[in-house]
């Protein structure tokens, strides 16, 4: 215990020298749990620095595992780790480059059934999100938690940043009412900088260490638009809606059923099971390696082949499918796997 006393005075010993900061600052950090909302371009670095600054709780949420095309910009993960769920490798990593750390990897897809469990006893939560419909569920969970939102948005050349703190500002939808996401570019369509996100999510994480540690004056009632192409940093001022939805306390309408979400433009299906499975993950691994080629077991999914398509099989039964064409494809091989695992009863 005295030798992590004395890592820990010599970690931070560049940081707690600002007078800002401080120790007290610093202890305000250690106490505090924040989430991040999605571990792509965005979140890989806001979480970075979050815990080289040393938050003392990080708590992960993505449903997606690594895949090449991220390898440019989410800087936690490398070759080594493709196809194995985003979560666990960037958890690990987290607590390798600050053991102080304490982080936790939830592999989920946020909807509106389960996003305010997900997020709850929380400090703030940080967007690492890449569309707008989980962005809006996350946002009303927050307005209704009381949970300052930290927004951010990269693509391109592109981002913007702001933080959200209801009632005291307005919320996401009040700035941005029903956005369809058909409207959005995305990483695939617009295409991305490495550094764009690598910008917004450090300011994103410079934003949530203000919020938690009381200093300076964070960017609430304010919206960042940044323009890379031309370096045009904008600050506008933003205000509430006075018919907002959110900030009124509606919550996000709960959906149920088994529901199939498209990732950022990549051929992936996302499918929720109707009611949560609880799988032992090593009988469901010996179950999957008598039928189907099996690439990896990680602690938390079991990734295999299935008729030319990667699955990942997640321990509360939500499966992600890659290759896929088309929905109905997605759904006719999620049931046909959960009967020939015998998991569908
Ligand atoms: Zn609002």
């Amino acid at each position: 215990m005295l030798d992590e006393k004395a890592f820990a005075a010599e970690f931070y010993s560049r940081q707690v020298a600002m007078r800002e900061l401080g120790w007290k600052g610093q202890r305000k950090l250690g106490k505090a749990k924040v989430a991040v909302v999605g571990v792509g371009g965005l979140g890989t670095v806001s979480s970075l620095y979050l815990a080289l600054a040393g938050v003392g709780y990080l708590r992960l949420i993505d449903q997606d595992t690594v895949e090449t095309p991220n390898l440019h910009r989410q800087i936690l993960y490398t070759r080594d780790d493709l196809h194995y769920p985003k979560v666990e490798v960037a958890t690990e990593r987290l607590m390798k480059l600050n053991p102080l750390l304490e982080a936790e990897a939830v592999s989920e897809n946020v909807n509106a059934g389960n996003v305010e469990r997900l997020l709850s006893g929380v400090d703030v939560v940080v967007d690492g999100l890449d569309n707008m419909v989980t962005r809006y569920v996350v946002n009303r969970a927050c307005v209704k938690l009381g949970v300052p939102y930290v927004f951010g948005a990269a693509i391109g050349l592109e981002g913007n940043l702001s933080v959200f703190s209801p009632p005291e500002t307005g919320c996401l939808e009040c700035l941005l009412p029903n956005v369809s996401d058909g409207d959005l570019l995305t990483c695939d369509t617009r295409g991305v900088l490495g550094a764009t996100p690598g910008i917004i999510g450090a300011m994103q994480a410079m934003e949530a260490i203000k919020v938690l540690a009381g200093v300076g004056s964070p960017l609430k009632g304010k919206l960042m638009v940044c323009d890379f192409n031309d370096m045009t940093f904008a600050t506008i001022d933003i205000s509430k809606a006075a018919n907002c939805q959110a900030c009124r306390g509606v919550s996000a309408a709960v959906g149920g059923g088994e529901r199939l979400v498209w990732l950022c433009g990549l051929e992936t299906a996302n499918i929720n099971p109707e009611k949560p499975l609880k799988l032992n993950l090593d009988q469901v691994y010996e179950a999957v390696q008598k039928r189907f080629p099996v690439r990896l077991k990680s602690h938390l999914a079991v990734i295999f082949d299935y008729k030319g398509l990667e699955v990942s099989l997640f321990n509360g039964g939500r499966m992600l499918i890659k290759n896929i064409k088309d929905e109905d494809t997605a759904l006719r091989a999620y049931r046909e796997i959960l009967k020939t695992l015998k998991l569908d009863r």
